[in-house]
């Protein structure tokens, strides 16, 4: 049987992290098995629904890579694919569990369902129906109908013993029948509530297999109970756990946490995010952490899904990030640095592309940019401190006669490229029985003005030009003399 997932998201605003996790799963489970992947939106809870959210939808998917073979725009068999397009055809499923004696009619008012809850003998809020119209005859119901009285259609669930399902993640989960509740399936507005309409889409389409989230685990023997009243096999389901911000707290946007849209603004690469939230909640039989699209779907299985909940670990994904552009080819990561260096330099003649290949190695994300080149405009105010450096044996002394000793070497020097810096310096340090780092960590200090910058003392200098790096020389000269004395 051909493997059919679908991804079933409310549009109900930004697409939050556990839900994208959700869809990338399913997608992984449908490529993997060459099965196909669906997208349906599930928008009948039209007070919920948030404009735009669809769009959001649309763009996740196709930014990550998650494309859907069937879904509202791009058509297939199954369809609509919206679900308050196919509000006509729930009834007449509704109707055919009247028919085998499984569903019902029911007329009573609020008042009268109102009053249950009141009398409820253990005072709590469930108050489960009294089957009070499951005994009407089918006059009484021809006539109620024929008077345009308003009705639901209820399931006739079980009173008795247990009902159980099993998911693959959670293993087996059993309800007692006497805590289920004869439960709508259609309103008196004729609409099917959510569980009716999410049961028989996913049925109609063909769905193999279920994933979402845990919250959903509670329900879902209601939801088999629907799928054997009807005769129908249910799909396999995988519960996922939530993705948590800390030990205690569930991720929520509401709270600050960050949804997709909120991490690509602040400069994470979708194929990093992608990988990284494939392995919340999931882990392969080896070690890897770095996975292509195409390695995900070869390695992906349901059985490396863990019921533990993840912590996001917004560290681990910038490291993830970094690593991305390491591995990134130059071009394609030109295109997305290039705008972000050029807001970022204003200095006419600085060679962006030599600053953008220093920065590849180093960045985490691409908002990070600004920050790491700041100085290149402008020296910032600095401590003379940061001449001093443990590793490099270099105390304010040092660095003051090293500082000294570069400034008429490098006026001299005439080939103002890296190569030839480098070499002029060692010379230099070597002359003076020195080591490299006295010569090379006052110099990179007196350029940058910071603690650590994206390149050294002569990738620095050949950023900032001859006449400027000499400049920021005797500038930490004159700082120097002034704080020794
Ligand atoms: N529409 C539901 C949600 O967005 C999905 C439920 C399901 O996947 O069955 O949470």
């Amino acid at each position: 049987m051909e493997v059919r997932t679908r991804f079933a998201p409310s549009p109900t605003g930004y697409m939050h992290i556990g839900n994208l996790r959700t869809a990338l799963y399913e997608y992984l489970i449908a490529k993997s098995k060459g099965g196909k992947f669906i997208l349906r939106i599930e928008d009948t809870d039209q007070e919920r629904k948030v404009e735009g959210s669809v769009d959001v939808i649309y763009n996740t998917l196709k930014m990550t890579g998650l494309k859907h073979d069937e879904g509202p725009d791009v058509g297939g068999e199954y369809g609509p694919y919206v679900q308050s397009e196919r509000m006509g055809m729930y009834m007449k499923y509704a109707l055919e569990l009247v028919e085998k004696g499984k569903a019902y009619y029911c007329f009573c008012t609020k008042e009268r369902l109102d009053s249950l809850k009141e009398n409820n003998e253990h005072g709590d809020a469930f108050a489960r129906y009294d089957r009070h119209c499951l005994g009407l005859s089918k006059e009484e119901i021809e006539a109620n109908l024929a008077a345009g009285k308003p009705f639901v259609i209820r399931q006739l669930m079980p009173r008795e013993g247990t009902t159980s399902f099993d998911d693959a993640v959670y293993g087996t989960i059993t309800v007692d029948n006497s805590e289920l509740d004869d439960q709508i399936l259609i309103k008196s507005d004729g609409f099917p509530t959510y569980n009716f309409a999410n049961v028989v889409d996913d049925h109609t389409m063909n769905i193999t297999h279920v994933v979402r989230g845990s919250e959903y685990l509670s329900s879902t023997p209601k939801y088999n109970l629907l799928y054997d009243a009807f005769g129908w096999t249910a799909p396999e389901y995988i519960h996922l756990p939530p993705v948590m911000r800390d030990a205690q707290h569930k991720l929520s946007k509401r709270h600050g946490d960050k949804s997709f849209e909120d991490l690509i603004n602040e400069g994470y690469l979708v194929d990093a995010i992608v990988n990284y939230i494939a392995l919340l909640g999931w882990s392969p039989s080896d070690n890897q952490e770095i996975f292509t699209m195409d390695e995900l779907i070869e390695k992906f299985d349901i059985a490396g899904i863990s019921k533990s909940p993840s912590i996001f670990d917004i560290k681990k994904l910038t490291w993830m990030n970094g690593e991305y552009f390491k591995m990134m080819d130059f071009d394609k990561y030109w295109d997305l640095a290039e705008p972000k260096l050029k807001e970022a330099v204003k200095t006419p003649g600085v060679d962006l592309k030599f600053v953008g290949e220093l920065l590849k190695t180093r960045l985490e994300t691409l908002n990070d940019i600004p920050s790491m080149i700041d100085f290149i405009d402008e020296l910032p105010e600095y401590s003379t401190e940061l001449y001093i450096h443990k590793k490099m044996k270099t105390t304010e002394e040092i660095a003051l006669s090293s500082l000294k000793l570069t400034v008429p070497v490098l006026e001299e020097q005439t080939e103002w490229t890296n190569d030839a810096l480098y070499e002029r310096l060692m010379a230099l340090a070597k002359d003076n029985g020195l080591k490299n780092g006295q010569i090379l960590w006052p110099v990179r200090t007196a350029l940058s003005g910071k603690p650590s910058s994206p390149g050294g003392a002569t990738e620095l200098a050949v950023i900032l030009g001859k006449d400027e790096t000499i400049k920021r020389i005797n500038k930490g000269i004159e700082m120097l003399e002034e704080k020794l004395g």
